[in-house]
């Protein structure tokens, strides 16, 4: 018997443990339950329940090919080797195969299951899925991780101009077996059961993932390029949530782009081409991540950026992570995000900034909430994203090049549109006002600005101009 332990991977196409399992005898599938790890990764309730949500579809889709999908508890990541063990045991269960996850802790647990299960005769068989290159494969002429993506691309494009990583097939039917699915648990006591308009927004299973990927790629991947900065458009393709819980593959996302474009990736229709660029920016933050563990561990890839000197701010903290700052843009984004477990890529860029720079408040106080409330809260993405937005990462922005969110709000938002949708108590200002409502005597019911932009934005500067000069970034590339 073969066991496919599924984690980051929850689809039944192109899924390359999946198809490597069921390829050598017939196969049953585990998930595990890990709240209190999950709790210790500040994985969202909403995320959580999206999981679970798609492990039901995901266990219809396996029950059509007669393969039963068991569920375990193993709270701590230090319990899945004796869980796993168990299960492999009661079910004749030869080799385990997974889907290669990066993250430290996950590595460590799959190094402890493999060598666990080892000593008992069960092999441990992993497989690069989640990327289109492994870790360690795209790497500098000195044999290291790149540090700036443009080269990391440009090694990428070399490679797939050498061949595409290919689909994998879809399992065939099984025989029936005697050992019955598990049910899949509703909800999770410690982690709340989102509002149903969120869970409505991301429906689960992956028929709808595909769809929302072909819909994206026909009808608006072409206009990627001008509609992608503008928050109150549906641009992007959203396709986010299902990415990080693995219900579509890159991959998938790769041919169907591909299939766009004749083919091309680096010309053609300039949305498919920017569309792949950001899944090559999703591929080098996981690199990133593998090649410097140290952004795992809650530090900065920059290490001169650990003096900073960041405020200790609560009740700024409090009224950003409540979209009460009196800055609208900022507050219309982060209601997007409790709202809906989901924020544009540019708001996301804007928010960040406006803590770590105009607030000086510690990039990782946002990295945290983020992750908490995320449906998409993906480790290396997010990390990768706050240590840009606060100069302290990898290609990093510039530490004197400050968002100025009013301008970014003015520009990307110039008629008020996302503002009006997330601040109803705003709807009534015109299109200029609507931005910066501030004004001598603001507007009922909205906060005036909890920080003036202009001083606090020097501050910023000041605060960063102060590290040694020879770790200074002012040579970074630009996103
Ligand atoms: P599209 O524009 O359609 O892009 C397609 C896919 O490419 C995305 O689904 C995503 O998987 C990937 N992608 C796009 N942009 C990026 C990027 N800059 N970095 C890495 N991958 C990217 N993305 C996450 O998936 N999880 C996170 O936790 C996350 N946190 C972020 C935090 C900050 C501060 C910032 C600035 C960005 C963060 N991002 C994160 C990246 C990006 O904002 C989201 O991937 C994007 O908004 C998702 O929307 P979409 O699926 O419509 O993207």
């Amino acid at each position: 018997m073969q066991l496919i332990w599924l984690r980051s991977d929850l689809r039944l196409h192109d899924n390359t443990a999946l198809a490597a399992a069921c390829e050598r005898g017939p196969c049953l599938a585990l998930w595990l339950v890990s709240p209190a790890q999950w709790k210790r990764h500040d994985d969202a309730a909403c995320k959580v329940d999206f999981w679970l949500r798609n492990l039901e579809a995901l266990k219809q889709a396996l029950g059509e090919l007669n393969i039963p999908l068991l569920i375990r508890v193993a709270d701590d990541w230090k319990d899945a080797p004796r869980v796993l063990h168990e299960v492999c045991r009661e079910h004749g269960v030869q080799d385990v195969h997974v889907n290669e996850e990066y993250g430290i802790n996950e590595q460590q647990r799959d190094r402890d299951v493999g060598e666990y299960l080892q000593q008992h005769g069960i092999g441990l068989h992993s497989y690069l899925d989640q990327l289109l290159f492994k870790p360690g494969t795209v790497l500098t002429r000195q044999g290291g991780y790149f540090k700036v993506f443009t080269q990391f691309r440009k090694l990428c494009y070399q490679r797939l101009h050498h061949g595409l990583p290919a689909l994998q097939p879809l399992p065939r039917k099984q025989a029936k077996t005697a050992v019955a699915s598990d049910d899949i648990p509703r909800h999770i006591d410690v982690f709340p059961t989102p509002s149903p308009s969120l869970r409505e927004q991301w429906p689960a299973g992956e028929d709808h993932a595909r769809e929302r990927l072909a819909r994206f790629v026909e009808d608006d991947m072409a206009d990627y390029t001008e509609q992608r900065d503008l928050p109150a458009v549906d641009g992007t393709s959203q396709l986010s949530p299902y990415l990080a819980a693995g219900v579509i593959s890159v991959r998938q996302c790769l041919h169907a782009a591909l299939a766009n474009n004749y083919g091309e990736f680096e010309s053609g229709n300039p949305g498919a081409v920017t569309w792949i660029n950001e899944l090559l920016w999703r591929e080098f933050y996981k690199h990133v991540l593998v090649g410097y563990p140290r952004v795992s561990r809650h530090r900065a890839f920059r290490p001169a950026t650990e003096a900073v000197k960041w405020r200790d701010a609560p009740e700024d903290l409090a009224a950003w992570q409540e979209g009460r700052t009196g800055i609208p843009i900022v507050d219309a984004a982060m209601r997007q995000l409790l709202a809906t477990g989901w924020m544009h890529n540019r708001l996301r860029m804007v928010v960040a900034m406006f803590l770590s720079k105009n607030l000086l408040i510690d990039w990782r106080r946002g990295e945290e909430f983020f992750m908490r409330h995320l449906i998409d809260g993906d480790l290396a993405a997010n990390n990768g994203g706050w240590q840009w937005s606060a100069s302290t990462g990898t290609d990093a922005a510039p530490y004197f090049r400050v968002f100025n969110p009013v301008s970014q709000s003015e520009r990307f938002d110039s008629k008020g549109r996302f503002l009006r949708h997330w601040l109803p108590e705003l709807k009534a200002l015109d299109d200029k006002d609507i931005h910066s409502p501030g004004g001598l005597f603001g507007v009922q019911g909205y906060p005036q600005p909890i920080v003036d932009l202009g001083p606090s934005r020097q501050r910023a500067i000041d605060a960063f101009r102060q590290l040694p000069k020879e770790h200074s970034n002012e040579d970074a590339h630009q996103y």
